[in-house]
């Protein structure tokens, strides 16, 4: 008999379980809280590594699309000093497959595809029991699954049925802007951003913009300072934060903090994570995800983890779809095996990335870029 599976959260790691279920002709509920695909901006652009991202777009049999969709050119990364001058400038190959970006809208699309989305179905929690596991929804319904996959995201509402960790703050805050059709409006910003991406690193604080398609950039002000740093602020006041973020990165260049100035809204994000050794005892019927299991900061790895997990599942599921127990519970030991290497490489990499010493950062880069 099939069993009945349940997805909450149609992000990239809900979505990839979803698509290579159904490409391999398994039914599955996915069940989301937004209203749908676009009650919400999707957000910037994401780099889909070849042994990570990529490889879960194989699994569902959509690489040749992705090809068609991403940018190569995007991985272009530059480095400025605080005064402007270009510390280092990598360009990537004409052939350079990688990591290319692709817009998180885009994907979302290319992922979707044929799936049936369950949208303004938001989980309040999940009860596992002998018969299975009960998912109840905001508004009072109840559903019965044999298998919930929470793919829920930081906040999730699964995980709280396998652990009582939640994520904690990293002292790090980003507030981003973002600059749209920059080459024609502010076509000397564009210049400076390049194709990729750009980066200014200073004393604990940090400025990075990063392009996506048609010309959309997206800028991150990034500081070390507590997290109700705002308490006094009115967040929908874009001239009281942009005034408290010019002075924060008081003294840098004029070009730089021009992509401060010339953004029109600011939304603010703590950097919360996880513990780098995050897990629970198995329990039958639940299982989590992405950021919903290893909540990282934004280093470029997250949305690659959360897809290849969720392909990866999929997969073993549909191989043996009997009995999913033993296979969801040697999918997680391989996934804290592989997130938990993850999560100690991208939170010392935030150390050295918002760091009282910029050099920390810039060799960073060296390294990666080697
Ligand atoms: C600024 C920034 C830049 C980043 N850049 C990169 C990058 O370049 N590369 C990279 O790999 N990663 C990047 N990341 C990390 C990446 O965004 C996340 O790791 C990734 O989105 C996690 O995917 P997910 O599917 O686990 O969760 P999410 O993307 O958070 O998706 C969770 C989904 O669940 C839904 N949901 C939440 N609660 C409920 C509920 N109760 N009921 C139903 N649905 C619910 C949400 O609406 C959402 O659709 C970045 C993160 C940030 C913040």
């Amino acid at each position: 008999m099939r069993q009945r599976i349940a997805v909450v959260g149609a992000g990239p790691g809900g979505l990839a379980v979803a698509r290579v279920l159904h490409r391999h002709g398994h039914p599955v509920a996915v069940l989301e809280r937004d209203s749908g695909p676009a009650a919400r901006p999707p957000g910037g652009t994401l780099d889909l590594h070849k042994g990570l991202g990529q490889l879960a777009l194989a699994k569902a049999g959509l690489l040749p699309q992705f090809r068609v969709l991403s940018r190569p050119e995007g991985q272009a990364m530059r480095i400025l000093d605080v005064d402007g001058t270009v510390l280092r400038d990598w360009q990537p190959r004409p052939d350079d497959d990688a990591n290319p970006e692709i817009d998180r809208g885009q994907l979302r699309d290319l992922l979707l595809g044929p799936l049936e989305v369950r949208w303004g179905c938001r989980v309040t929690r999940v009860a596992p029991d002998d018969r299975g596991v009960v998912v109840h929804v905001a508004g009072g319904r109840q559903e019965r699954f044999d298998l919930v996959v929470g793919a829920d995201g930081a906040w999730s509402r699964v995980r709280s049925a396998l652990s009582p960790v939640t994520p904690h703050y990293t002292g790090v805050t980003t507030v981003e802007t973002a600059l749209d059709d920059i080459d024609t409006r502010h076509p000397d910003l564009g210049r400076l951003v390049g194709d990729g991406a750009m980066a200014v690193y200073g004393v604990n604080r940090a400025l990075v913009a990063q392009r996506g398609s048609g010309g959309h950039v997206r800028v991150h002000a990034q500081f070390r300072a507590p997290v109700d740093w705002h308490a006094d602020l009115d967040p929908a006041d874009a001239e009281a934060v942009r005034s408290r973020l010019l002075a924060l990165f008081d003294g840098w260049a004029a070009p730089v903090l021009d992509l401060l100035r010339r953004g029109d809204t600011f939304t603010h994000r703590p950097l919360h994570v996880l513990p780098v050794d995050h897990t629970w005892t198995h329990v039958r019927g639940v299982t989590l995800l992405g950021d919903a299991a290893h909540l990282m900061p934004p280093l470029g790895v997250g949305a690659n983890l959360a897809l290849l997990e969720g392909a990866e599942l999929a997969e073993a599921l549909a191989a043996d779809p009997a009995d999913p127990d033993e296979t969801v519970w040697a999918f997680e030991e391989r996934m804290w095996a592989r997130a938990g290497k993850w999560a100690k490489i991208t939170q010392a990499g935030l150390e050295r990335l918002v760091s009282s010493d910029p050099a920390a950062a810039i060799a960073l880069f060296d390294e990666v870029q080697s």
